[in-house]
């Protein structure tokens, strides 16, 4: 098949190589000329695993292409994949520009019968909006040719997208017309030999089938934190309340872990969007809004714990970040528990070494001139000297470090663990000082 990508970030780029691995013929497009630039130099704007050799190979191939030439795009693909961004609009609703600036472009050039497909994450009636401005732009024109409208939307997680849209659990797929049902199953065929489910729906249903998956997820981590806090106070330790409630199969182990918030594009964005989606057809919907509030909260319960044991003037004060990535595997910050830490530190005058396996290239983006913040090439090179060290992404390479090495190097043994990664018995065995999130250990 003939496929078009508009959008060549985290979802685009792992779709249009997954697409184009199966032999489609895929072309990408970008309105970031930058980004366009390094794809066709042969290089990858994003840290993803598998990534990089997935391009690689289907660009040898001849099977996927990069550009930045709308029409030529919407001259390409039968079928066409808005993967485009929808950050939260000043109100917390979704940002729905780039998604209607993609369907104008497809409805202005499109020259034959087109699937468009909503990949990106959208708000319930999207779709019709999308349906419409395509109408429009071929009214414009003069032009009568057939299209559909089909929600489709994603479910990768960063850090392990390709793997995730390679094997995915299930695919979701919002339409009303046979024609573009049938052309969306043909597509995915491939990617469900064993066992993943094709899920046919109405469009409202798809739309609204995402942001309820990411609403329970981030339920979860906020009920966790939430207990976290609670167990803090009363002595209890959340670790062993996990044990305690993971197994139990209704409850299960996934996202059930306290600790210093969630981040990410998906979530924050999607909570806020739907309560506002809520709230604009009259419901208030109570649990999320304090789901929201409480991983607001939580990204501060770090620097709380700084503050507690070093006062809340922090000048002269040097500390060890070791994580600012919201997650490990990726390189992406948005939303990341990591800049609301710094940002608090900062202002408290400390000055702050950092190391992350991918994102720091991303935190000198994003801290520019900040002159209290030096990245580092290795974990331990943060260490030297600092008065604590902050550990807030579960980067693998984190889980077993030379704790020996830490305690000898630092200005004084104290680690404040965010994602509660150290057992408090090993810590206190090695002389550390130790502070996780609702452990059994000093607070
Ligand atoms: P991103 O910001 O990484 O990438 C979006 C890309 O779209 C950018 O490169 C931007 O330049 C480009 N773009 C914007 N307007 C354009 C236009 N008119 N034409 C062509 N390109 C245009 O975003 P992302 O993380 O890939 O997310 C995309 C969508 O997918 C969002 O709605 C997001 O909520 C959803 N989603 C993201 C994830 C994730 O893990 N990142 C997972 C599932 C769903």
């Amino acid at each position: 098949m003939r496929i078009t990508v508009v959008g060549t970030g985290y979802v685009g780029l792992v779709s249009g190589a997954c697409l184009a691995d199966v032999g489609n013929d895929v072309l990408c497009l970008d309105v970031d000329p930058a980004k366009i630039q390094t794809l066709q130099q042969g290089g990858i704007p994003i840290h993803e695993p598998g990534l990089p050799e997935l391009v690689r190979r289907n660009v040898e191939a001849g099977r996927l292409r990069f550009t930045t030439d709308v029409e030529a795009a919407a001259r390409y693909g039968t079928v066409q994949f808005i993967a485009v961004g929808t950050p939260p609009d000043e109100d917390g609703s979704a940002d729905l520009q780039y998604v209607l600036a993609a369907a104008r472009n497809i409805g202005r050039y499109m020259d034959g019968y087109r699937v468009v497909v909503d990949k990106s994450t959208v708000p319930v009636g999207t779709a019709d909006k999308v349906r419409a401005t395509i109408a429009e732009e071929l009214a414009a024109r003069g032009a009568a040719i057939d299209y559909s409208v089909v929600s489709n939307p994603e479910f990768l997680k960063e850090g392990a997208a390709v793997e995730d849209f390679m094997r995915p659990d299930r695919i979701i797929i919002g339409a009303d017309d046979e024609r573009a049902i049938d052309c969306m199953r043909e597509l995915y065929a491939p990617f469900q030999r064993n066992h993943a489910r094709q899920l046919v729906m109405d469009v409202r249903s798809a739309e609204l089938a995402k942001y309820a998956a990411n609403a329970m997820l981030a339920t979860r981590i906020s009920f966790m934190n939430e207990l976290a806090n609670l167990a803090e106070t009363l002595g209890a330790d959340i670790e062993q309340v996990r044990q305690g409630i993971g197994s139990d199969p209704r409850i299960g182990w996934h996202f059930l872990y306290a600790g210093c918030g969630y981040g990410g594009s998906c979530f924050p964005k999607d909570v806020k969007a739907l309560v506002r989606t809520g709230r604009e057809h009259g419901h208030e919907l109570g649990l999320l809004a304090a789901v929201e509030a409480i991983n607001r909260r939580q990204k501060l319960r770090v620097v709380d714990k700084v503050v507690r044991r070093f006062g809340e003037d922090l000048r002269g004060r040097h500390f060890a970040l070791w994580g600012l990535a919201f997650k490990p595997e990726t390189d992406d910050m948005r939303e990341a528990p990591s800049r609301v830490v710094l940002e608090e530190l900062f202002a408290r005058g400390a000055t702050v070494a950092a190391y992350d396996p991918a994102a720091s290239r991303e935190a000198r983006r994003i801290f520019g001139q900040e002159t209290r913040l030096g990245c580092v090439e290795r974990p331990m090179q943060a260490i030297e000297g600092a008065d604590a060290l902050i550990v807030l992404t579960e980067w693998k390479e984190f889980r077993s470090p030379d704790f020996e090495r830490i305690r000898a190097q630092m200005r004084q043994p104290v680690v404040f663990d965010g994602r509660n990664i150290y057992e408090p018995a090993v810590m206190r065995r090695y002389g550390i000082e130790y502070f996780g999130i609702g452990r059994r250990c000093r607070a």
